[in-house]
C-alpha cells in the first residue's frame, strides 16, 4: 500500500498496533457528586504532571518550540470554561466524572469537527488526547506508554497526538504509519525532526495490518509493503545498509568546504518550511538558508498569523544562521496549497491562477503586514527578501513600490530596519526565464525554482500523479532555460541560485557547476552528497557537458548521458 511520504529513511520491523483509547464507560448508579468531583479534581492533577514530563521530555529531546503544545494542553486541564461543564455533568445528571469527562469531550470533539476547518480538527484531537488521558487516570488505566518500548518496532496508527510522538525513541521506534494525516501535521515534523521515517495518510486500508505484522516502508516513496517475500526484504534491508553507511561517510564533508578539483567554490543552503527544521540545517552543515517557504507560518491554523508572530520566526531563523544569509520567500499560497481563511475563489487551474505574489498584489494589507515583520527582523541577521511566482516587469515595478511605502511607515515610527536588504525573484516561470537578462537590471538576485518552472515549461502539472512521467527534470528545454538564466545573472554580475529539487539532484548538480552556478539550496538532508559530489569534480570539465545536454532533444538522451560520461 501507499501513504504519504512524512519523514524519509527505510523502516523493516515488527508492528505494534496503538488502539485509540475507548474505555467502556459503564453507568454508575447511586453517585455522590462530591466524591465525584474530587476524583475528576485528582485525575486532573495527576494528567497534569504527567503532561509537564512530556514538556520537560519535549524540550531536552525535540526543542522547546515543539514543548509548546503540551503547554496549551495543560492550560486545557485549567480551563474554567470546559471544568465547570463537566462539574455541571456531574451534579445536573449523576454522571460519575469518567463519563461527565467523556459526554464534553464528544460535544467539543463534535463541535470542532464540524467547523470543517483543518486547525480545528487538529483542536479536536487536542481535546482528545487530553480528556483520554484524564478518563484513563480516572479508571486507573495505564496508556501504552510509547518511551517503555524497548524493542525495536515500527507503530502503526489511526494518528498520533504529539504526546505520543514527542515520547518515541528513535532506536526502539523505528517508524511510524498512521492512517490520517498531512506532510505538516505535528507529528509529521516531530518525526522529521526526530529522524524516524514515517508515513502518514494511508487511509482505510492500514486497518488490515495487524500486531505483530512484520512490515517494510519507504519513508522517501511512501511505499509500504505488509508481511513481505524475502526478496522484498532483503532489498530493502540492502538499501538501508547503503544509505547508512552513505550517511556515516558523508559526515567527514561536515566542516569542509564546498570546492570543486579545480577551485571554484560553492555555496551550499538548505531550503526550510519552519524555525523547527534549523536544527537538520546546522547538523547539515548548510552555509545559509536560501529558501525558506513562510507559507508553513500561515498553514495548519485558523486565522493570519500576527506581524509580531511573523517577526519573531524570521528573527530565530535569522540569529541562528547569522552571518550567513537567509533568504526568506514571501508567502506562496494558492497552487497545491490551500489555506481556508483566505477564502480563496475555487479556480479550474489553481496553478495558473490566483497564487502567490499576485494575492499580495491585490491583498496589500496581508503583502505589507509580512513586509513590516521582514524588514523589523533585518537587523538580527544576514537577510534576504525574494518573491515568488513573478511574472512581469510591472510586478517587480509594483512590489518594490510596496517596499517603499512600507520603509517610509516603519521610519516614521523610527523602527530601526536594514535599509539595503538585497531583494530577489524566483525564476519559476518560463516568461521571466526567457527576459531574465532584462529583469537581471532590477533585482539583486535570482533563485531558480525548477519545481514549478519544469511544470509550467512542459504543461504537466506537478501533482498529478497520472502524467508524473512527463514531469522529468532532465528535460532538455528546462536545461536550456536554467543555463540563460545563469549566464543572464553572470552578465548582469547579479547572484544567481537555484533552489527547486533539482538541485540536491546528484546527477543535475555536475551540469549545473559546469553552467556556472555557484549557488545552491536544497533539502538538508542532501547537503553533504551534493558537496562530496562537487569536491570531486573540475567545473572546467563539466562546462563542456553542460553545453553537449542542452543540444539534446530529450530527457532519455540527456540521462544516459550523464550516466555514461559524468563519475564521482
Ligand atoms: C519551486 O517551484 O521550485 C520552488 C522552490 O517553490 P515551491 O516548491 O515552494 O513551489
Ligand atoms: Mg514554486
Amino acid at each position: 500500500m501507499n501513504g504519504i511520504s512524512a519523514s524519509p529513511g527505510i523502516a523493516l520491523g515488527k508492528v505494534v498496533v496503538l488502539s485509540n483509547n475507548t474505555a467502556v464507560l459503564l453507568k454508575k448508579e447511586n453517585i455522590d457528586p462530591q466524591v465525584e468531583k474530587e476524583r475528576l479534581q485528582e485525575s486532573i492533577e495527576t494528567s497534569y504532571s504527567q503532561i509537564e514530563e512530556l514538556r520537560k521530555h519535549a524540550i531536552a529531546n525535540v526543542g522547546k518550540k515543539e514543548s509548546v503544545i503540551f503547554e496549551a494542553h495543560q492550560m486545557m486541564l485549567k480551563d474554567p470554561k470546559i471544568m465547570t461543564a463537566i462539574e455541571k455533568k456531574i451534579c445536573d445528571k449523576e454522571l460519575s466524572a469518567e463519563n461527565a469527562v467523556n459526554e464534553i469531550t464528544s460535544k467539543y470533539v463534535n463541535l470542532f469537527n464540524n467547523m470543517n476547518s483543518e486547525y480545528m480538527k487538529e483542536r479536536a484531537s487536542d481535546i482528545k488526547d487530553v480528556m483520554g488521558r484524564v478518563i484513563n487516570n480516572l479508571m486507573g488505566i495505564n496508556m501504552l506508554d510509547i518511551s517503555k518500548i524497548n524493542e525495536e518496532v515500527i507503530i502503526v496508527a489511526h494518528d498520533l497526538t504529539p504526546s505520543e510522538t514527542v515520547q518515541m525513541d528513535p532506536s526502539k521506534i523505528i517508524g511510524f504509519i498512521t492512517e490520517i494525516g498531512g506532510k505538516t501535521s505535528h507529528s509529521a515534523i516531530m518525526a522529521r525532526t526526530l529522524g524516524i521515517p514515517a508515513i502518514v495518510g494511508v487511509g482505510n486500508k492500514i486497518k488490515s495490518i495487524k500486531e505483530n505484522d512484520f512490515i517494510v516502508f519507504d519513508g522517501s516513496s511512501g511505499e509500504i509493503f505488509v508481511r513481505p517475500t524475502d526478496t522484498i526484504i532483503e532489498k530493502y534491508k540492502a538499501i538501508k545498509v547503503s544509505q547508512k553507511n552513505e550517511k556515516a561517510k558523508l559526515k567527514k564533508y561536515i566542516g569542509k568546504k564546498t570546492i570543486s578539483k579545480d577551485g571554484f567554490e560553492v555555496t551550499l543552503e538548505a531550503n526550510i518550511g519552519t524555525p523547527s527544521e534549523l536544527n537538520i540545517v546546522h547538523e547539515n552543515d548548510a552555509k545559509g538558508v536560501g529558501l525558506f517557504r513562510t507559507e508553513f507560518l500561515y498553514m495548519g491554523r485558523s486565522n493570519f498569523p500576527s506581524e509580531d508572530e511573523q517577526f519573531s520566526a524570521y528573527k530565530e531563523v535569522l540569529e541562528s544562521l547569522n552571518p550567513y544569509p537567509v533568504v526568506i520567500r514571501t508567502l506562496d499560497i494558492g497552487g497545491d496549497k490551500q489555506v481556508e481563511y483566505f477564502n480563496l475563489p475555487k479556480e479550474m487551474n489553481p496553478f495558473l491562477g490566483y497564487r502567490a505574489i499576485r494575492i499580495c498584489l491585490e491583498e496589500e494589507n496581508l503583502f505589507k503586514t509580512q513586509l513590516r515583520a521582514l524588514y523589523r527582523a533585518s537587523m538580527f541577521g544576514n537577510l534576504k527578501i525574494m518573491f515568488p511566482m513573478v511574472s512581469s516587469l510591472e510586478e517587480i515595478i509594483r512590489i518594490k513600490e510596496i517596499i517603499e511605502v512600507v520603509k517610509l511607515e516603519l521610519e516614521e515610527k523610527q523602527i530601526v530596519f536594514n535599509h539595503d536588504v538585497e531583494l530577489g525573484i524566483m525564476i519559476e516561470i518560463p516568461a521571466v526565464a526567457i527576459i531574465s537578462d532584462k529583469l537581471a537590471k532590477e533585482v539583486d538576485f535570482f533563485s531558480i525554482g525548477t519545481n514549478d518552472l519544469l511544470q509550467y515549461t512542459v504543461a504537466v502539472d506537478r501533482m498529478n500523479q497520472n502524467i508524473s512521467h512527463l514531469y522529468n527534470q532532465h528535460h532538455p528545454a528546462l536545461l536550456r532555460l536554467i543555463k540563460s538564466v545563469i549566464e543572464n545573472g553572470k552578465n548582469a554580475k547579479i547572484k544567481v541560485a537555484i533552489c527547486g529539487e533539482t538541485a540536491g539532484n546528484p546527477k543535475l548538480i555536475p551540469i549545473f557547476l559546469g553552467m556556472g552556478l555557484r549557488e545552491f539550496s536544497m533539502s538538508p538532508s542532501s547537503i553533504l552528497k551534493a558537496r562530496e559530489i562537487i569536491n570531486k569534480l573540475s567545473q572546467k570539465e563539466m562546462q563542456a557537458h553542460a553545453e553537449a545536454v542542452t543540444n539534446f532533444s530529450s530527457a532519455k538522451e540527456v540521462e544516459s548521458y550523464i550516466k555514461k560520461v559524468i563519475r564521482f
